[in-house]
């Protein structure tokens, strides 16, 4: 049998017996039309191995290995799981390794080839922790060269928001700085089974090969937290805690004293950050 002879999504569910567990954030996207279409979204995959976290029943794996992916690594907490992805993985000898754990603690990067592509379907809380963990790694570029990653809508918008918007924040910076993130697709609650309460995106990040800017990782973590606790205040208030000659280090950067946080552009952050150097 080969992965498109497979049996349709939901026998594999009843077979298997894996009602959704909200515990686990389990949305399950049953259209295999629709897994193939975000497959497509990290571009050619034959010559790049893809880690995907949350395989759940393999919607999405069936559609990365279609796709021609080299290989496949699965991370899965749902131990129910692992059967039906083990059907997979007999019918792409070879391309499909799983792995049952948490995805926040398995080490994935020890059973993967660059380049590597992430694809995943992830629950929104997990996804948005493994996000920022991707985004900064300890030296750069990271192991990724792309990331296409599902999330509510409301969290793919503060990835990609543009400086002046209520969206605009840590995530939009972090994201942005380091990669080049945009809204691939967007998918209403009824793409998913069971259906969540909102509408969700599947984001696409391209990693850079340098940052768009320079700057410290650290330090600039340091000033964007500082000024987006408190960003409805001056940034004058807001990063004062900071040093004591803030208004002198945002006058280098070019930035307003009494500007807020939200209305800063990311090159003035990193100015920012800079003269902390
Ligand atoms: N990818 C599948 C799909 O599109 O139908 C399932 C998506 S469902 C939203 C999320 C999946 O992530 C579930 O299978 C769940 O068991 C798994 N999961 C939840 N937390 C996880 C974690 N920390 N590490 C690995 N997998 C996790």
């Amino acid at each position: 049998m080969s992965v498109e002879t497979l049996p349709p999504l939901r026998e594999v569910i009843a077979k298997h017996q894996l009602s959704a567990r909200k515990a686990l954030g389990q949305n399950f996207l049953l259209d295999l039309t629709l897994t193939a279409r975000i497959a497509r979204i990290p571009g050619d995959l034959s010559g790049m191995d893809v880690l995907e976290v949350g395989p759940g029943p393999g919607g999405l794996t069936r559609g990365l290995l279609s796709e021609g992916a080299r290989r496949v690594l699965a991370i899965e907490k749902d131990p129910r799981c692992l059967p039906a992805l083990a059907e997979i993985a007999e019918a792409a000898p070879g391309r499909l390794q799983v792995i049952e754990g948490d995805a926040l603690e398995v080490d994935a990067l020890a059973h993967l080839t660059p380049p590597i592509a992430i694809c995943a379907n992830l629950p929104y809380n997990v996804g948005t922790e493994l996000l920022i963990r991707w985004l900064t790694p300890p030296e750069w570029p990271p192991f990724w060269s792309s990331l296409t990653l599902m999330f509510q809508k409301e969290v793919a918008e503060r990835i990609t928001a543009e400086p002046g918007s209520k969206a605009y924040g840590r995530l939009a910076i972090l994201s942005q700085w380091r990669a080049t993130p945009r809204i691939a697709l967007t998918l209403p609650p009824g793409a998913f089974t069971p259906p969540p309460k909102v509408s969700s995106a599947v984001v696409h990040l391209t990693a850079l090969p340098e940052p768009r800017f320079p700057a410290q990782p650290k330090l600039l973590e340091r000033v964007v937290a500082a000024a987006f606790n408190q960003r409805r205040k001056m940034l004058r208030a807001a990063l004062k805690g900071l040093a004591p000659d803030i208004e002198d280090r945002l006058h280098t950067a070019g930035i307003a004293p009494t500007e807020r946080a939200e209305r800063v552009p990311l090159e003035a952050f990193c100015a920012l950050a800079r003269t902390f150097e």
